[in-house]
């Protein structure tokens, strides 16, 4: 045993303290900071309660009605009466639930519903339902990619695609976001007749910054490499079709794999792979968060086939989404905030916030106001940076983003930021 580690006296007495053997001694310093936060007397941002949602973009917190400028619900699709009403005819028709895996008891009709509704959506021949975003970035790169195999991966990746790669013990090579010469010289290195993933985003969430994609998957395909990308910010609002940033930058035919989720324009909760590889249906006999899981309850599926529907013929909504992406753009950079983007390039504006305790002050002084945004921090956002993240959705309107400007100016300047 090593020095300095305190065994406790009887079996059975927990330990205590620094190097006791309490595993959780190692989240001291953010149960401190934390802390530190609380006793400012400052209300825990990561604790809000939604008393009750009146709409896709207000709700009851803290007993005041509220804007909602910090969901993922970019199409507003929540409250859609044909989607609300999708889910309760399943609720009645097929129970609360399926209690097992796709490959047992787990598959009703409307799992095959939602799949057909994916491939309508996307136009491809292969989807594949898991039952969360996060699990299908996790089964899929962990499942094509293993042990000798490479994956190139931007350095700002969404937490579930890192964990796709620790799980399938690939070689994990990452490179500087969205840098296309850093990715190419990353490529060159990887040994001749190795497999190659080169993993992407549509949107990065935390800054809102869209992936040069057509560049990328050019220097991908120039090396031999499959590519997947993951468009959970984009669905629905970005592209023509809604199909995402591939589609719009005319590369989704040089895509392997697209992975996306129900959580954001969809509205509800899943997630998915849609693809054109000819042995893709093989994923549902060897992908192990696919199989060893519980399938999405059917009113969630009949809601996400509904919805996913819908969306295809969301062309006014989406307009009307990016008109208010400039609306709100631009207002907050002539109030004098920085933000994450130059333009606006997604439904996602990142404002930056000089520090975690006037981030979380600037938060606060929001919800005061009326307003709900995202406050995000290490080590979810990239170079140590403090965000106040807010995602717009089809259904603010023009009036709204006014009021959301002017909440912002009577924060910034309560709290010192502008
Ligand atoms: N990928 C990205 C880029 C995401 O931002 C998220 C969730 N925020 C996910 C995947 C996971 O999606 P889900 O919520 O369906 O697990």
């Amino acid at each position: 045993m090593s020095e300095g580690i305190e065994t406790p006296d009887k079996p059975g007495t927990p330990p205590v303290g620094h190097n006791s053997g309490d595993l959780f001694s190692k989240f001291d310093g953010i149960i401190k900071q934390r802390q530190d936060l609380l006793d400012s007397g400052l209300e825990d941002p990561f604790g809000l309660v939604m008393e009750k949602v009146l709409s896709p973009v207000t709700a009851v917190c803290n007993g005041r009605e509220t804007i909602l400028l910090g969901t993922y619900n970019y199409m507003g699709m929540t409250f859609d009466p044909d989607v609300v009403e999708a889910g309760k005819q399943a609720l009645d028709d097929f129970g609360s639930g399926t209690t097992g895996s796709r490959v047992l008891n787990g598959t009703y009709a409307g799992h095959r519903d939602v799949e057909a509704a994916l491939r309508e959506f996307y136009g491809t021949k292969h989807a594949m339902v898991f039952s969360t975003g996060y699990q299908a970035n996790l089964g899929i790169i962990s499942t094509i990619a293993g042990k000798g195999d490479y994956i190139v991966l931007d350095i700002d990746s969404h937490a579930s695609i890192w964990d796709g790669c620790a799980m399938g013990n690939a070689e994990v090579v990452p490179f500087k976001h969205n840098d296309l010469e850093a990715m190419e010289k990353r490529l060159k290195r990887i040994p001749e007749g190795a497999g190659k993933l080169v993993v992407l985003e549509g949107v990065y969430s935390m800054l809102g910054d869209i992936a040069p994609l057509k560049e990328m998957i050019a220097i991908a395909k120039r090396h031999g490499a499959m590519v997947l990308v993951d468009e959970a910010h984009s669905m629905g609002f970005i592209g023509p079709n809604g199909r995402g940033v591939a589609e719009d930058q005319g590369v989704m035919d040089d895509v392997d794999f697209i992975i996306g989720t129900f959580s954001k324009s969809v509205g509800t909760v899943g997630g998915f792979c849609v693809s054109n590889h000819p042995k893709f249906e093989v994923m549902r006999l060897v992908c192990r968060p696919y199989v060893f899981t519980a399938s999405l309850p059917p009113s969630v599926v009949a809601t996400a086939a509904t919805s996913i529907r819908k969306l295809i013929h969301a062309g006014n909504k989406r307009e009307h989404l990016w008109e208010n992406s400039k609306r709100l753009h631009a207002g907050l950079k002539e109030l004098g905030f920085d933000l994450g983007t130059d333009t606006p390039q997604s439904a996602i504006i990142a404002v930056l916030m000089p520090d975690l305790e006037r981030g979380a002050a600037m938060w606060e002084a929001l919800l005061k106001e009326g307003l709900y945004v995202n406050l995000a921090r290490p080590p979810a956002t990239p170079a140590n940076m403090t965000l106040l993240r807010c995602s717009l959705c089809a259904e603010h309107s023009e009036e709204q983003v006014g009021q959301i400007l002017q909440m912002f100016e009577n924060a910034g300047k309560a709290v010192g930021i502008i």
